[in-house]
């Protein structure tokens, strides 16, 4: 059994219908962008700029500078997206002095924080404090001098249930010059899904699963199963037992199936039996820098296939796995 993932970068744009999740039918189009700019699609042929000179910083904007995005701007972009914009806040914010502070909500933190889930269930902590550069930290008993702030918690957070609301989000970030985020699980110790000032796109809830007794692309022919982005090692475990089926996922339980790990080579405990998790896809379906929806796979968008397999996990990535099958 291999993986089948959907996906495609800067590359043809190729209309996906059909063969996907219901969650993947609800596209951005030119009649919801209207004069609404922001949001509008970029133009996948345009030729990358070339670098600056290293003592020129190429910034991307942050709260407070020059064209950071009015309240308006936010508020007319959470409107399109249906309600799913969060404030990207850290949890610990209860625990200091000022408006959000709250003993019984702090109390509640310190008792769930060593949990795994506490982090994956929350849009925009992670695993470890030093991606965030330990900025927030919970305490009943903050020391002096001690307080929080919002280091490299992301600014804004969509909580992504549809394609249509990632395609806004890498619209708005691309034309507004925003860094732009992904978080799945939080797991990533290089902080990959966090960063200051930047807005985040959480595939937490991007659960769905679907095994596909026969399926074909290029020379495959067999067994496979679509996988969601938000699907989670353990839930991968269940589908292999309940349909008897063996895909490779990684050996921590609450580590995304498809995502970081995927992107980072995908090592598990089968890799010297059935190789590495980035070799196991049959077609991968992304969101690209341009905001297109397209699928990657052996007879379409080969070079993008080629990459999303190899490339590794980068920060400056824009393409967002929807699903994959194995
Ligand atoms: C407890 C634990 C156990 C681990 N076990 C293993 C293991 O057995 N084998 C192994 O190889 N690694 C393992 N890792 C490392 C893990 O693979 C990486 O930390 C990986 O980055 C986690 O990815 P994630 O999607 O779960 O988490 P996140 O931290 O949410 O995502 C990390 C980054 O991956 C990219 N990404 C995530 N989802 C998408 C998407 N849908 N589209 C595009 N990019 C995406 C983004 O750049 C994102 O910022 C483990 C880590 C931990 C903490």
């Amino acid at each position: 059994m291999r993986s089948l993932l959907v996906s495609t970068l800067l590359a043809l744009f190729v209309s996906v219908k059909g063969a996907n999740f219901a969650f993947e039918d609800d596209q951005l189009t030119e009649a919801d962008i209207g004069d609404f700019s922001d949001i509008a699609f970029g133009d996948a042929t345009a030729v990358a700029r070339a670098p600056r000179d290293d003592d020129e910083p190429d910034c991307r904007e942050y709260p407070g500078s020059d064209d950071w995005p009015l309240d308006e701007d936010w508020s007319r972009l959470n409107r399109t997206l249906g309600g799913a914009l969060i404030r990207g806040v850290p949890p610990a914010v209860v625990c200091y002095e000022g408006p959000a502070k709250d003993e019984a909500a702090c109390t509640y933190l310190l008792r769930n924080t060593s949990s795994n889930r506490f982090y994956i269930d929350d849009p925009v902590t992670m695993f470890s404090e030093w991606p965030e550069g330990d900025t927030c930290h919970a305490t009943l008993q903050p020391q002096d001098g001690e307080n929080c702030t919002q280091g490299a918690f992301p600014a804004y957070v969509v909580n992504a249930t549809t394609v249509k609301q990632i395609q806004i989000a890498v619209n708005f970030a691309r034309n507004r010059n925003l860094r732009l985020v992904i978080k799945n699980t939080g797991h990533d110790f290089v902080g990959r899904s966090a960063g200051f000032g930047s807005l985040s796109v959480w595939t937490h809830y991007l659960k769905d699963f679907q095994y596909l007794p026969r399926y074909r692309v290029g020379e495959y022919r067999g067994r496979a199963a679509r996988v969601g982005a938000g699907v989670e090692s353990w839930e991968m475990f269940a589908y292999m037992n309940r349909w008897n089926i063996t895909t490779l996922v990684a050996g921590g339980y609450t580590v995304g199936a498809f995502g970081g790990w995927m992107a980072g080579g995908g090592h598990s405990a089968l890799a010297s039996k059935y190789g590495l998790g980035a070799d196991q896809p049959l077609s991968i379906q992304v969101v690209t820098a341009d905001g297109r929806f397209v699928t990657a796979d052996p007879t379409q968008n080969t070079d993008l296939f080629y990459a999303l397999r190899g490339g590794g996990g980068s920060k400056q990535s824009y393409a967002f796995f929807l699903h994959s099958v194995v």
